[in-house]
């Protein structure tokens, strides 16, 4: 399946004219390194071969044993948060051309769940809600973004801000973002907000009810659904998404399991002697 070309679509308005030549001339750079990464995922995501045939299409990594992740599904059942967490319980997402961003934002939660699943990794399709204290080797919050202006585009990756193992959160963030841009021709947009490194599912200082402060873990907003291009991407190139997603957390996984054995292994050591 070729790579969505947002430029193309937006070529049939006429509005978009002056845009689409800044944007042609930006991303042209991108397309190249787009064109790898989808010689790369093109044969996990086109449906050339029968199920009864399914082998993998590519070699996927192996992930190391017992690994876990968790895919937050941005707003959803949100109105459930917990009592620290009230004031939250009213934002439900936002929306663009017609669709909510929890709906993709679910729909992307699972595929890339089913992926990873499939080459053995335990997986929690996690609601807004999260199970306090969560321990696992990555946690990754989906979501898409929304702006009154429709000209903004572009993917966001974070992290907390006052993290304790901020070099590992880093490396997620570089595992996801090196194969996200290139492969859905997304721009990467550095406007981190506030809420970002510091959402709510990992603010310590704010809730109670957050993850471990253990676990690896960033916020994604995949891209913006008030963009014409952008809402391209999120909308008809979900596998693309997933697959890409999986593929960052598998290659997040291999490489950090050195640093997360070494992190079990001190919390066992300091337990031994710490009374
Ligand atoms: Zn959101």
């Amino acid at each position: 399946m070729p790579i969505a070309d947002p430029v193309s679509r937006l070529a049939t308005h006429d509005s978009f004219m002056p845009f689409r030549v800044r944007l042609t001339q930006r991303l042209s750079r991108r397309r190249l390194l787009a064109l790898g990464a989808a010689a790369l995922l093109a044969p996990l995501i086109a449906p050339t071969r029968p199920a009864a045939h399914a082998a993998p299409a590519i070699d996927w990594p192996i992930p190391p044993p017992d690994a876990r992740v968790g895919l937050q599904v941005g707003h959803w059942q949100i109105e459930q948060l917990p009592e620290d967490q009230e004031r939250l319980r009213g934002q439900t997402g936002g929306s663009g051309g017609g669709y909510r961003e929890v709906d993709i934002n679910l729909t992307v939660g699972q595929r890339t769940a089913a992926l990873l699943t499939a080459v053995g990794v335990a997986v929690d399709l996690l609601p807004a809600t999260v199970p306090q204290g969560y321990l696992a080797d990555a946690f990754v919050a989906i979501h898409c973004d929304a702006s009154t202006s429709a000209g903004i585009s572009g993917y966001k990756l974070a992290r907390y801000r006052d993290s304790l193992i901020p070099a590992r959160d880093d490396a997620l963030i570089a595992a996801l973002g090196d194969l996200y841009g290139p492969a859905t021709g997304l721009r990467l947009d550095e406007g981190i907000t506030r809420a970002m490194t510091g959402y709510y599912a990992y603010n310590a200082r704010r809730y109670r009810t957050i993850i471990s402060r253990k676990t690896p873990a960033v916020i994604m907003e995949l891209g913006f659904l008030t963009h014409p291009g952008d809402r391209a991407v999120l909308v008809g190139q979900q596998e693309l998404i997933a697959a890409t997603l999986a593929l960052g957390l598998l290659r997040f996984l291999i490489a950090d399991r050195p640093a997360r054995d070494e992190a079990r292994w001190r919390t066992i050591d300091t337990s031994r002697f710490v009374p």
